[in-house]
C-alpha cells in the first residue's frame, strides 16, 4: 500500500513537517535524506552566532505550541527551562536550533538517514510515485520535495574560492595565512569577517558589490512581509510583478543583523587603542570580475561600479559568502513537471504544489522553492510550520491544522483576489 507521503531531504522544512505529521492519526509518511545525519549548516555554527528569528520559529510552535516537538518541549526534556528563563534570550544559538533539530529527528521514527533519492517517476497503473533511492523504491500517494539549497561561488572565483559554507573546516588553514579576502557582505559574510578578525586581528580585506555594508530590516512592521498575510498577497500578484518586487527587497534577507554591524565595529574600535588603524579593509561597490591564482597567492582583479575603476590585489585564500540557489527539483522530477511560467520556472500553487504534468492524479509539493511564487519568506524559519502545516491540510484533506485566517497589521494590497492555481 502507498506511503501518504513521502518527503526528499530533511532540513528544517520537512523536519516540521514530519514533526507536524507525527502528531495526525492515519498518516504514513516516510522522510529520506542523502546525508549521512541531520546537521544544519555545519560549517557556520560558529560560537556566538544565533538564529535570525525568534525561538518560536521551530519546527512547530507557530502551528501549535503544545506540540510535544516544540522548542519549549526540548528545554523541559534537557532540564534546561529555568536557565533558558533567566536568560531572556529570544534569539538562541545556532549551535543550539541544530541540537534541537537533532533531539527532533530522534523522536521521529519517519525520518531515515543515508538515503539519497535519485529520481521521482509517476505509475500511472498504480496511480502512484516512485520515489526511487539507492537502495529502495518507496510509493507514495504525494511528494514534499525539501532538498534546500547549495553553495554559490560566482564565475570568476569558480575553482579558486572556498565558499562559506565550509568555513568551520578551513578556519585553521586560513588562520595560518597572511592576507584573507572575503567576498559578500550578507549575514555570512559578515559572521566569517567577524571571527577571522577576532582570532587574527588583521590581514583581512572584505569586498562586497553591494554599495554599503547594509543591516538587514527588523523593523516590526517590515517583519510582517515575513507572514502568510503578505506571502498570500505576493502569491496573488501577476508574474512580472512578482519579478520585479523581489530584487528590491535585499534587506529583508540579503544583509546583516545590526547586532553583527555593531559587534563588527566594537571590534574594530577596540583595536585602534593604543595600536592605531587597524589591517584591514573594508570596501563596498566592488566586484571581483576575475581571479588568477599564481606561485604564491591569488591575484585578485576588482571593479569599483561607481567609481568605474578597476584595480589588482595580491590574497593568499578568498572565502565567497556569496548566498545559496535553490537544488534543481528539475533532476529528480523531469518529464513529471508540467508547463513552466513565462521565465521557464515550474509553477508552485497556493497550497505549495508544484504544476505536474497531465495526467498525474497525485502531487508534488515544493517547501522552500518557491520564491518566484511565494516570495522572500520562502527560505524564512518563520514561516516554515505554516507552510508544512498548510501542505499536510491539502494531503489530508481534512485541516489537522487549524491556520490563522490573518498575521499581519499591514493589509497588503487594496483586493485580496485569489489568484487561480497556475
Ligand atoms: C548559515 C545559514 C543560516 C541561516 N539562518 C537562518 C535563520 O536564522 N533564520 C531563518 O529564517 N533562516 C535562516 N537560514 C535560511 C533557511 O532557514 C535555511 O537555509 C534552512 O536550512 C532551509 O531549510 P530546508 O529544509 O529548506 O533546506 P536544507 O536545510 O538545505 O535541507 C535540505 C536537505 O535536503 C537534502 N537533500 C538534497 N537533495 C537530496 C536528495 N536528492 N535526496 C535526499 N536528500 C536530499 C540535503 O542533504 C539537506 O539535508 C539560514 C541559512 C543559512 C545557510
Amino acid at each position: 500500500m502507498p506511503l501518504d507521503l513521502v518527503g526528499v531531504g530533511i532540513g528544517p522544512a520537512n523536519l516540521s513537517l514530519a514533526a507536524l505529521a507525527s502528531g495526525v492519526d492515519g498518516v504514513r509518511a516516510r522522510f529520506l535524506d542523502r546525508a549521512p545525519a541531520f546537521h544544519w549548516h555545519p560549517g557556520l555554527l560558529i560560537d556566538g552566532t544565533t538564529l535570525q528569528v525568534p525561538f518560536l520559529a521551530d519546527l512547530v510552535s507557530l502551528v501549535d505550541p503544545t506540540h510535544p516537538l516544540s522548542f519549549l518541549a526540548y528545554l523541559r526534556d534537557k532540564g534546561r527551562l529555568f536557565p533558558f528563563y533567566f536568560a531572556e534570550r529570544f534569539h538562541i544559538p545556532r549551535a543550539e536550533y541544530d541540537d534541537y533539530c537533532r533531539w527532533a529527528v530522534k523522536r521521529l521514527p519517519s525520518c531515515s538517514f543515508g538515503q539519497n533519492v535519485t529520481e521521482v517517476r509517476w505509475s500511472a497503473a498504480q496511480e502512484t510515485f516512485e520515489v526511487i533511492t539507492e537502495t529502495e523504491t518507496l510509493l507514495a500517494r504525494n511528494v514534499v520535495l525539501g532538498i534546500g539549497t547549495e553553495p554559490v561561488v560566482p564565475d570568476p572565483l569558480k575553482g579558486v574560492a572556498h565558499h562559506s559554507a565550509d568555513y568551520l573546516d578551513i578556519r585553521d588553514s586560513l588562520l595560518a595565512l597572511d592576507d584573507v579576502t572575503i567576498v559578500g557582505s550578507g549575514q555570512s559574510g559578515a559572521e566569517v569577517f567577524l571571527d577571522l578578525l577576532r582570532r587574527r586581528g588583521g590581514g583581512l580585506r572584505w569586498l562586497t558589490r553591494t554599495p554599503a555594508f547594509a543591516p538587514m530590516e527588523y523593523s516590526k512592521l517590515g517583519l510582517e512581509q515575513f507572514t502568510p498575510d503578505y506571502t498570500r498577497y505576493f502569491y496573488d500578484l501577476p508574474e512580472p510583478a512578482r519579478d520585479a518586487l523581489v530584487p528590491t527587497q535585499w534587506q529583508l534577507y540579503k544583509a546583516i543583523s545590526a547586532d553583527t554591524i555593531a559587534d563588527i565595529q566594537n571590534e574594530l574600535y577596540n583595536r585602534t587603542v593604543g595600536s592605531g588603524w587597524p589591517d584591514v579593509s573594508l570596501t563596498p561597490g566592488v566586484e571581483v570580475t576575475a581571479a588568477r591564482p599564481e606561485k604564491a597567492g591569488i591575484e585578485l582583479t576588482l571593479h569599483h561600479r561607481h567609481q568605474g575603476v578597476t584595480a589588482t590585489v595580491r590574497t593568499d585564500a578568498v572565502v565567497c559568502a556569496t548566498g545559496y540557489a535553490e537544488r534543481d527539483a528539475a533532476a529528480l522530477l523531469g518529464p513529471l513537471l508540467g508547463p513552466r511560467d513565462a521565465a521557464g520556472r515550474f509553477t508552485v500553487d497556493a497550497e505549495f504544489r508544484v504544476g505536474l504534468a497531465r495526467g498525474i492524479t497525485g502531487s508534488v509539493f515544493a517547501q522552500n522553492a518557491e520564491r518566484h511564487t511565494h516570495g522572500v519568506g520562502a527560505p524564512d524559519l518563520g514561516l516554515t510550520a505554516w507552510r508544512s502545516a498548510t501542505i499536510l491540510n491539502a494531503v489530508t484533506g481534512r485541516a489537522p491544522h487549524a491556520l490563522p485566517e490573518r498575521t499581519a497589521f499591514t493589509t497588503f494590497g487594496l483586493v485580496r483576489e485569489r489568484r487561480r492555481a497556475t
